[in-house]
């Protein structure tokens, strides 16, 4: 791997981040908060919130196996995948490498940074090579973005070739696993330590149902983490997000008894829609999710709209004509979907 500060834009590396008061104040417990400019009373919306999160980051840190300094909390995933932008890749000058089809957001942010996205088509079974990736990198190549569970296709990506690319590539290799809790894979949170160009991305949004919170959660070295927090804004996770997601980190339970009721459901699901006569094919999946190629995409998309059921028409993306994306819901709406297209003629 190059150096943390070859990877970064030098205007980053050597930036003095702002300052807040809650940053600035630490020590011994203070009950009179003259410092901030906030309205002493409407607590507990008055303060402003902990910049750092530390009681969110304490109860994640052991739940992943992870240290707190190797946590960056922010709002939803998709700011992590900013920063990372902002962090590593000098507009006009940088480009990074992903896999496609997968995640939207790599690709948009790339473009509102002014950052070129290269992109490097699966092969047939929704895999990809260290190899194919690495031969379209070049020197100015920061960072290459892989989602496993992938997104549409929702197969989990090779291991061995994360592995390959994390060890022969120069630059930052991000792991999007929002999936992962629905999946029997080994996170590569596990591997944090062995890495040091590593980035694991992972989010309330899906298996903690927690999307409207907005709170995603990137691990990484301690260093690439601080320098996150050195260009993050200053609260950029308000405080009923932090509340909300405290309140169900002490219940993790839960979240293991909704995973279980949707891979059952996933189960059942697919294997009903499988003899559906406008199913042609189910890619095999390990999120909470399936892709499914079907005899009329466009047809079907629009006929379940008319319904009031709406699943995802990825028709247009790479590798995916003819398929739709179907996330799993409950057994009550699953059932629904079911019915519907039974009805269909
Ligand atoms: C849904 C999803 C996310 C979640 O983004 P948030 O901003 O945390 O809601 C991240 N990555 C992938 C691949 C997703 O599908």
């Amino acid at each position: 791997m190059k150096t943390l500060q070859e990877l970064t834009r030098p205007n980053v590396w050597a930036l003095k981040p702002y300052s807040s008061a809650r940053d600035e104040y630490s020590g011994v417990e203070a009950s009179v908060f003259l410092d901030a400019n906030e309205n002493p009373y409407h607590a507990p919306y008055n303060r402003y919130p902990d910049p750092l999160q530390k009681k969110v980051k304490a109860l994640i840190a052991p739940q992943k196996h992870v240290r707190e300094e190797q946590i960056f909390l922010g709002n939803g995933s998709d700011e992590a995948i900013d920063l990372v932008f902002r962090a590593f890749c000098r507009p006009g000058i940088d480009n990074v490498v992903a896999i496609d089809p997968t995640y939207g957001m790599y690709q948009v942010c790339a473009e509102v940074n002014d950052v070129e996205y290269r992109k490097v088509l699966l092969d047939e079974n929704y895999q990809f090579t260290a190899k194919g990736l690495l031969s379209a990198s070049d020197e100015h190549t920061k960072v290459i973005f892989l989602c496993s569970p992938n997104n549409p296709t929702g197969n989990n990506l090779c291991r061995k070739e994360i592995e390959a690319l994390l060890q022969q590539f120069e630059g930052l290799v991000v792991v999007d696993e929002a999936y992962a809790d629905f999946s029997d894979a080994r996170s590569f949170l596990l591997d944090l330590d062995s890495y040091p160009n590593l980035i694991v991305l992972q989010t309330f949004s899906k298996a903690w149902g927690c999307a409207a919170i907005r709170l995603g959660m990137a691990f990484a070295s301690p260093e690439i983490i601080a320098l996150f927090n050195k260009i993050k804004y200053p609260y950029n996770v308000n405080v009923l997000t932090q509340q909300e997601a405290i309140v169900l980190l002490q219940t993790p339970d839960k979240v293991k008894s909704w995973v279980n009721v949707l891979l059952e459901e996933r189960s059942r699901l697919m294997e009903e829609f499988s003899k559906l006569t406008c199913c042609e094919k189910i890619y095999p999946t390990d999120a909470n999710f399936f892709l499914t190629k079907v005899t009329d995409a466009m047809k079907i998309y629009g006929y379940l709209v008319n319904k009031g059921i709406i699943v995802r028409n990825r028709t247009h993306v790479a590798l995916c004509g003819n398929c739709l994306r179907i996330t799993i819901g409950t057994p009550e709406e699953n059932d629904t979907l079911l019915d519907a297209l039974r009805e269909m003629k």
